[in-house]
């Protein structure tokens, strides 16, 4: 099969290679180097402050979601969501579920995020913003710098899913004023799902300390305090920490999170150039470089992902909801080349000759 979903996506061979060996015991001085290491690439790579620290969490991006949410926000904050798609309707529950008092900015599918929806909440005493950069499930990103002055405007905490995103865009912690960054394995990572990744700057880390949060899974004290010498509270996903040390050792040797990035954003640029013979529009304002997605005219979008996946052996990925018939999306994330894209369109066109895709 070909991938072509947002996660999980398509793994390089280095990665595969070490999922076929057995797993090492991991309360050693060689594991806790991985971990080391892993978290000083991780904070490196998403350009965190001086002073952040990283957690890696054995869970998929969702358990990160919820740490950071109990572990760096409380009743007594006042956060403002921006709300335009399934992973922010995931964050509107579990702020709901912990009882964190917000007020969210509900976006349409496919609508791009403007001044203009954030002035009304200019000195409101908001306290903190929670948002996905990247929107998987529209396709949509969120512009950064927006959010970004917005938040020095109002003193806010900022917390950011940027599980798709990360090394598929550009992403300044620092320059950005980013408390919370999370990521997962299974995305642009593009190793197994099972681990997600919490990177904190010194302000998220003073929360932290002072949470009084109740979980013992998802208690980031304890990740970090374990942390500080390259190991885990529990058992984590061990085989999958060593992927994820080999992967970010890769990006490291060849040209760092910006190569990474400007490679995917390439492919995506291509792909988008190349598919105007096809009746498919893409329906976002302002997209990630991890997936584009497109809306069918006169057909399913559903049957054209059932029908490349049973007849073609093509994943692309389904949308769900109100969007199942009307949109699919095509990732850029994983080890993919213009080759294995050439055979994609190759499938689109046989589609369409067949009264398919119309
Ligand atoms: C993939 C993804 C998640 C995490 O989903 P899990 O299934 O829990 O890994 C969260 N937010 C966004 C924006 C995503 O793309």
């Amino acid at each position: 099969m070909l991938n072509f979903t947002v996660g999980p996506v398509q793994a390089g061979e280095e990665v595969r290679a070490i999922g076929a060996q057995q797993v090492p015991y991991f309360r050693t001085p060689e594991f806790s180097q991985v971990m080391l290491e892993n978290e000083e690439r991780m904070c490196r790579f998403a350009k965190a402050p001086a002073g952040s620290r990283c957690v890696f969490i054995t869970g998929s991006g969702t358990a990160s979601m919820e740490a950071a949410v109990m572990n760096a926000l409380t009743h007594r904050d006042k956060v403002l969501l921006i709300n335009g798609g399934s992973f922010g309707q995931r964050f509107h529950e579990l702020l709901a579920l912990h009882q964190i008092p917000f007020e969210q900015i509900r976006l349409s599918t496919g609508q791009a995020l403007r001044a203009e929806h954030l002035a009304p909440y200019e000195g409101r005493g908001f306290t903190a913003f929670v948002v996905n950069i990247h929107e998987t499930s529209t396709g949509v990103r969120y512009d950064p710098a927006l959010i970004s002055e917005f938040c020095r405007r109002n003193g806010l905490f900022l917390l950011v899913d940027a599980i798709s995103s990360f090394l598929a865009d550009e992403f300044r912690m620092a320059d950005w004023g980013v408390d919370v960054m999370i990521t997962g394995s299974q995305k642009a990572l593009a190793c197994p799902p099972g681990v997600s990744v919490i990177v904190l700057s010194p302000k998220a880390l003073a929360r932290v300390e002072k949470s009084q949060a109740r979980c013992m899974y998802l208690d980031l004290k304890s990740a970090l305090k374990n942390g500080e010498r390259g190991q885990t509270p529990f058992t984590p996903a061990v085989g999958t920490l060593l992927q994820i040390h080999e992967r970010l050792a890769q990006i490291d040797r060849d040209g760092g999170a910006e190569a990474e990035t400007a490679k995917i954003g390439a492919l995506a640029a291509w792909f988008r150039s190349v598919i105007h013979d096809l009746p498919l529009d893409i329906c976002s304002e302002a997209m990630s470089n991890a997936v584009t997605p497109l809306m069918t005219r006169n057909c399913s979008a559903y049957d054209v992902f059932t029908t490349l996946k049973d007849q073609y052996g093509i994943w692309v990925c389904p949308n769900g909801g109100e969007y199942q018939h009307k949109i699919f999306r095509v990732g850029h994330i994983g080890a993919l080349t213009q080759q294995d894209y050439q055979v994609l369109l190759d499938a689109l066109r046989d589609l369409v000759r067949r009264g398919i895709l119309k």
